[in-house]
């Protein structure tokens, strides 16, 4: 199995950077988790997005979803995905349609967000939507996905994907919460939040800190850890002392591009 962060950012982009999204390929299949704002143009180094098979939303917040606003115009109006072919493309019969998974009542928000300027279809005539729920279990070409609901300020499934090279555990947002280490008990790598420096100051819950994210991944006995959804505001040197104390031995700090591959003798988070 190979990760790719196509972003990291919290709700706001890094400079040059993207929110939430994670290209997730195993055995030829490919799977994009999250497809946040940014995340759609990060897509396009790496892959062609008629290729994407599959792309799962963990909430509907914006920094998770965004993104299938352009990538659902790129799937309506690209010259070769237009049934009949246009001067200069050789256009094609079959246009290509992802699968779009994501939480109840995902239409319905979908539908009331493009309608703003008139475009009721736009999402669900680009993508094949299915809405899942916390019990269900996707069968997804060679990957298995399960999911477990988290608290966070919105309906929230942490994620997991297992394949036949391992099992990929994602924590979507959360505050600090039992199920997840649970959820994650010995998974081969945990990509966890850290969005916060300091707990919520108006005391509702919502996020984690880097410590809280380090000792979730301990207390799960995660067998990588990997810190995400964090902003180039936020120094992440000291998040990194933070977590690596909490989580007991080293994490990894996600990074646009970073590569992780299973099992375990990857390339280590290396830019790609
Ligand atoms: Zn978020
Ligand atoms: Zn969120």
């Amino acid at each position: 199995m190979r990760i790719t962060v196509l972003g990291k950012s919290p709700a706001w982009q890094d400079a040059g950077g993207a929110c939430s999204g994670y290209l997730v390929e195993e055995d030829g299949f490919v799977l994009l988790l999250d497809c946040g704002n940014g995340v759609f143009s990060k897509l396009r180094h790496y892959r062609d997005y008629v290729d994407v098979d599959a792309v799962l939303i963990s909430h509907m917040h914006a920094d998770h979803f965004l993104d299938l606003v352009p990538y659902s115009y790129a799937l309506s109006y690209a010259p070769r995905q237009q049934p009949v072919a246009v001067a200069g493309w050789p256009g094609t019969d079959a246009p290509a349609r992802p699968e779009l998974y994501a939480p109840m009542g995902a239409g319905e928000r979908f539908r009331r967000l493009v309608s703003v300027w008139g475009e009721e279809e736009l999402i669900e005539r680009a993508f094949r939507l299915h809405e899942y729920d916390g019990p269900d279990e996707l069968m997804l070409g060679p990957i298995n996905v399960r999911f477990c609901e988290v608290p966070h300020y919105t309906r929230t499934f942490a994620v997991e994907v297992a394949g036949r090279s391992g099992r990929l555990t994602y924590s979507a947002d959360c505050s600090p919460n039992e199920q997840l280490v649970d959820f994650a008990r010995e998974t081969d790598l945990l990509l966890i939040e850290a969005t916060l420096p300091r707990p919520e100051r108006t005391g509702m819950r919502g996020h984690l800190t880097p410590a809280e994210a380090g000792e979730h991944g301990r207390r799960a006995g995660a067998h990588r850890l990997v810190i995400t959804h964090f902003s180039d505001e936020l120094d992440s040197e000291w998040a990194r002392a933070e977590a690596d104390a909490a989580y007991g031995r080293p994490v990894e700090m996600a990074t646009d591009g970073a590569v992780y591959t299973l099992p375990g003798a990857g390339s280590n988070g290396a830019p790609a």
